[in-house]
């Protein structure tokens, strides 16, 4: 099975309760393709990034099985740069600073060893892009699955309904799906949302796990109480990518697997929570994976 992940690379500083770093590697493309190498290799990514992107990470990345033709590498411009600041809560954040640098001008480029694409997971970026990608790409992938966000809801509703209408699975959080329908109800928030196109739709609810709908079904994936929760920044992005990950490397989007792949993206998620940035990400293996997947079993396995 082939993946195409989507997505900003980036530089972002981020302040949490538990300390601050002024520059670190982030953005949606990252996270997800760093999650789905876990399950399947080559994730071939599709991003734009300036000069300040240095050859050692793009080295550093394609080192994780990621493959790094459809990445675009701007000589004159800088690598897109976020800066947020975490609340106490450690679930609320104010974005501080968002330089576009390299985004303002994105056109992606499909590399024609990409056309073969039969899972696509479309990070969080201006819907028209989304769309652009879809179009791109000469036959259309298996499973389409698409993050986005507030932001996209209050300056571009009407492309971004446009992109919703084309994808397989929409993955957004609480907050956003009540603001995409104007409904407190996320049961019915869902039934809305699925009558917009998508045929399954996953809630992410932090830590308190995530819902995933499907026509009268849903699922609900817990959350895991962690020792150490470092820093949020990507966890939404690395649970897409193991999501999807998962979903690709046992090539069935069946409601049941799905319910699989909301594990495994959680478990994912997890690690990504435990220190800054992707730094846990780049030090984890199958095993500690397997096992924290064990654990999710546990939390909520029980008898009648
Ligand atoms: P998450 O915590 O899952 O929402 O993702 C955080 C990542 O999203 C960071 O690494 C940022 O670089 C990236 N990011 C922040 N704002 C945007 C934006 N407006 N568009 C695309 N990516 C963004």
């Amino acid at each position: 099975m082939s993946l195409v992940a989507v997505g900003t690379m980036a530089f972002d500083a981020i302040e949490t309760p538990f300390g601050e770093v002024d520059k670190i590697l982030g953005g949606a493309a990252t996270y997800i393709s760093l999650a789905a190498s876990f399950y399947i290799r080559p994730v071939k990514a599709i991003s734009i990034v300036g000069y300040d992107f240095e050859p050692h990470i793009i080295e550093s990345l394609k080192a994780r099985g990621i493959d790094m033709e459809g990445v675009q590498v701007k000589t004159q411009e800088k690598s897109f740069f976020w800066a947020g600041r975490y609340h106490n809560d450690m679930n609320t954040r104010d974005t501080l600073i968002t330089e576009l640098n390299v985004l303002a001008n994105f056109d992606p480029v499909i590399p024609s060893s990409y056309q073969d694409c039969q899972y696509l997971m479309l990070g969080n970026l201006a819907p028209q892009t989304q769309q652009q990608v879809i179009e791109r790409l000469e036959k259309r992938p298996a499973l389409i699955v698409m993050d986005t966000m507030n932001f996209w809801m209050d300056t571009a509703m009407d492309s971004l309904l446009k992109a919703i209408g084309m994808v397989d699975v929409l993955v957004i959080n609480g907050e956003e799906a009540r603001q995409l329908t104007g409904q407190y109800s996320l049961r019915k928030a869902a039934h809305q949302i699925l009558d917009m196109g998508p045929a399954f739709l996953v809630i992410k609810k932090g830590e308190h796990g995530a819902l995933l709908f499907h026509e009268q079904e849903v699922f609900s994936a817990p959350g895991l109480p962690l020792e150490e929760v470092f820093d949020p920044t990507g966890a939404g992005d690395t649970f897409a990518g193991g999501f999807i990950g998962y979903l690709a490397r046992t090539g069935d989007t069946s409601f049941e697997n799905m319910k699989r792949a909301v594990i495994h993206g959680s478990a994912m998620a997890s690690f990504c929570v435990e220190k800054f940035g992707p730094e846990r990400l780049m030090e984890i293996d199958q095993r500690m994976l397997n096992e924290r997947i064990r654990e999710f079993v546990k939390l909520a396995n029980f008898n009648l």
